[in-house]
């Protein structure tokens, strides 16, 4: 039976939105109410360090400005697969990860600050390390005890290549072993993974596509790999080409000028969607539009492959 189509947004709560954040909120939001599906707003708070809860309030507070409401999760979690925080799914994790440890396929490792950056989504401009498998014991299965607490715990990966095709940047192939070797599921001080979190959230959340910046394209193999291993259907993936300052970075909260402070304090939702859409590519003139009027001409392949600078 086909599933009903179903998006979602994915912030993470560690400051106010950009501009950035709200392309992607918009693009993915449009990508399924065109079609007439749902759309899920999930709090990826998984670093206790670098997450607030007032953020996660102001990011409500701007999608509603821009009149993107969710039909599903948030801080008040409506909807029937909640919590819809993350930082509130440690349960579910835990049973994820229990999966991977009775397949034998997960083992401590010690390295000193190996897992530091694992609850975050690794953009691209993060850089990546290829991990060894320094500590690895030997060949799977392992028969590890996972109650063992001071060591992150990595998933092991094969030597094999993972295809996919994604809509917008067509055929992508990685092999995990070469690319980025075995991964963080779980840091050393317990917090989970981004990568473990957001397969098992997706899966159970029963996202159909996943619409975000193509800087994670490259955590799409780590995260196809897991839904095989935990028995889930992968969604179909849509990376975007990420929005760019005049010096050709990636948005980031650097850019004060683009953040919805100062943009709410510029635009009106109208004004800011058509100026999105515009660069986008989704719309001929930046002339102010709503959201659910562009829904009704959307057509994810005018967005094309190239970074738009702002
Ligand atoms: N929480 C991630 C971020 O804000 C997004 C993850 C995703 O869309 O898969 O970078």
């Amino acid at each position: 039976m086909d599933r009903p189509i179903t998006g979602r947004f994915a912030p993470s709560p560690s400051g106010r939105m950009h501009l950035g954040n709200i392309y992607t909120a918009l693009l993915s939001w449009l990508s399924v109410k065109s079609r007439g599906g749902r759309w899920i707003l999930r709090i990826e708070d998984l670093d206790p360090q670098r997450s607030r809860h007032e953020h996660a309030v102001m990011i409500e507070d701007d999608l509603r400005w821009l009149g993107l409401e969710p039909d599903e999760g948030g801080l008040e979690g409506k909807g029937e697969a909640g919590p819809y925080v993350q930082s509130l799914r440690g349960d579910i994790y835990e049973a994820m990860f229990g999966r991977l440890a009775d397949a034998g396929l997960v083992y401590p490792c010690r390295c000193r600050r190996a897992d530091t950056l694992a609850t975050q989504a690794p953009h691209q401009s993060d850089g990546r390390i290829v991990y060894r498998g320094t500590c690895r014991p030997g060949t799977p299965p392992f028969s590890c005890d996972t109650a063992v607490s001071g060591c992150a715990w990595r998933l092991y990966v094969p030597d094999c290549e993972i295809v996919f095709d994604d809509v917008i940047y067509g055929r992508n192939s990685a092999n995990l072993a070469r690319d980025c070797g075995d991964f963080v599921v779980r840091r050393a001080d317990r917090a989970w993974a981004y990568q473990l979190a957001v397969v098992a959230d997706d899966a159970l959340m029963g996202v159909t596509e996943v619409v975000r910046g193509c800087d994670l394209l490259l955590s799409t193999a780590q995260q196809i790999y897991l839904y095989g291993l935990l028995g889930f259907e992968p969604p179909v993936f849509c990376h975007l080409p990420l929005l760019c300052n005049s010096a050709g970075q990636r948005l980031s909260k650097r850019d004060s000028s683009l953040s919805m402070e100062s943009l709410r304090r510029d635009y009106t939702p109208e004004k800011l969607i058509g100026h999105i859409a515009a660069l986008a590519g989704i719309s001929d003139s930046d002339r102010p539009v709503t959201a659910d009027e562009l829904a009704a001409t959307f057509d994810i392949n005018k967005v094309g492959r190239k970074d738009k600078t702002v």
